[in-house]
């Protein structure tokens, strides 16, 4: 029998896992990220984007230090969502240009994010821009302005509507126009460089071209209606990551043949895009141990050391997070060690809730108490989009292999 979410574990994670498994107890769980891994794919990616087309990482798929030092050098820039990003990702690559973007800006973080340098505002509302022109002014700087827009995008036909659906994000075409006048009414406090669009995320690659030639005719269109040349285009990232599917990376090189087709028709205009996911996600790893196995009315647990506290995406998400067992052989107590063969298993956490399932009913060949598991696909909106105190757990360890 195959597991159906089987993760190909690179053997300096297995053997970085593997002296985890002869150290104390307290070893797990743990998030062991491989640096040069996520290096070396954001080195595939920025390769297969066109030279004019800048790649910036945002930062809140996974924030966490090495992984920014790793990224930096290779990606243009980094896109921060919020204050707390700012602060962090600023003091981690003193030297890295930085966008800021996100909905509800307070003035405090416009103001530090004005403070620090930030090479370009994401503007989210016509609010938003009167607040950031409002404190240019007070600190007598100008702010690089590219305004989001949540335009009307259609793939397929009629049927699937990406853009231009009610959303908390981004500007109705209608706000965008709104922001002409106040763009026109301090020059001095605010620069418009072009647009900006997110419109989803877990999209494939001929979907993402389509949008991006969507958002820039659409965003070419109303410059022109208001005599604005748009030097920049920012679109967005999403960039679709397959956790039924680990071998099936986004299609970059067709994506970035998209954008370079995109970038002919278009020669002035500088194009960005801001993928988070689709950057770490293969780089980490979420490694525990099995504490238990049973069976319950027919079918078998084994229950894990940690849970969806700390690796939250696959409750959210509903996938089955792509694992791999490495078997441990030594048993330390007297009595026969809980084990299942040959049959589907359901793997979860230490939480009192059913939401805590890793991964449900996935066959295996073999899993008994002590043996570990190693979860991939862990790198992205992993530890930092979890509910970490729920039950009061320990928090896991963090190792880097370099
Ligand atoms: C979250 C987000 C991204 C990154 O999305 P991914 O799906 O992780 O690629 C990019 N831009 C904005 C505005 C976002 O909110």
């Amino acid at each position: 029998m195959t597991a159906s979410v089987s993760a190909t574990v690179p053997p300096q994670v297995r053997a970085f896992a593997a002296t985890l498994a002869h150290t104390p107890e307290s070893a797990f769980p743990a998030y062991v990220t491989d640096l040069a891994e996520i290096r070396a794919h954001a080195l595939r990616i920025r390769a297969a984007l066109p030279r004019r087309v800048e790649l910036l990482y945002a930062a809140k798929a996974n924030p966490e230090r090495p992984v920014l030092a790793a990224l930096e050098g290779v990606v243009d820039g980094i896109e921060v969502a919020s204050g707390g990003e700012l602060s962090h990702v600023r003091d981690a690559l003193p030297c890295t240009r930085l966008t800021f973007g996100g909905p509800g800006k307070t003035q405090a973080e416009l103001e530090l994010a004005a403070k620090l340098g930030v090479e370009r505002f994401h503007v989210e509302s016509t609010h938003e821009l009167r607040l950031l022109a409002a404190t240019a002014q007070r600190l007598g700087v100008r702010a690089e302005v590219l305004l989001r827009v949540n335009p009307p995008v259609r793939l397929g036909g009629a049927a699937l509507a990406m853009g231009g659906r009610p959303a908390p994000f981004g500007m109705d075409p209608s706000g965008l126009d709104a922001c002409v006048e106040l763009l026109r009414q301090a020059p001095d406090e605010l620069r418009l460089r072009g647009v900006h669009a997110h419109l989803a995320s877990g999209l494939d690659a001929a979907t993402l071209v389509s949008v991006a030639g969507q958002v820039t005719d659409w965003a070419h269109a109303w410059g022109g209606r208001h005599g604005l040349p748009l030097a920049e285009l920012n679109v967005g990232g999403g960039m679709g990551v397959d956790y039924a599917d680990p071998g099936s990376v986004f299609d970059w090189p067709a994506y970035g043949a998209g954008l370079a087709e995109l970038a002919r028709r278009h020669p002035r205009v500088v194009f960005r895009v801001e993928p988070g996911r689709s950057v770490t996600a293969y780089g980490g790893y979420y490694v525990t141990r099995v504490l238990d196995v049973k069976r319950s009315h027919g079918e078998a647990f084994a229950v894990l050391q940690g849970g969806t506290h700390h690796l939250r995406t696959p409750a959210t998400k509903g996938h089955d997070q792509p694992f791999a067992v490495l078997p441990v052989e030594s048993w330390n107590h007297p009595w026969a060690r809980p084990a299942v063969r040959e049959c589907r298993v359901t793997l979860v956490g230490q939480l009192c809730t059913p939401k805590d399932v890793l991964a449900r009913s996935v066959p295996l060949v073999a899993l008994r108490a002590g043996d570990v598991v190693v979860f991939a696909m862990a790198g992205a909106y992993a530890w930092n989009i979890s509910h970490h105190d729920f039950l009061m757990h320990p928090a896991p360890a963090f190792h880097y292999v370099p």
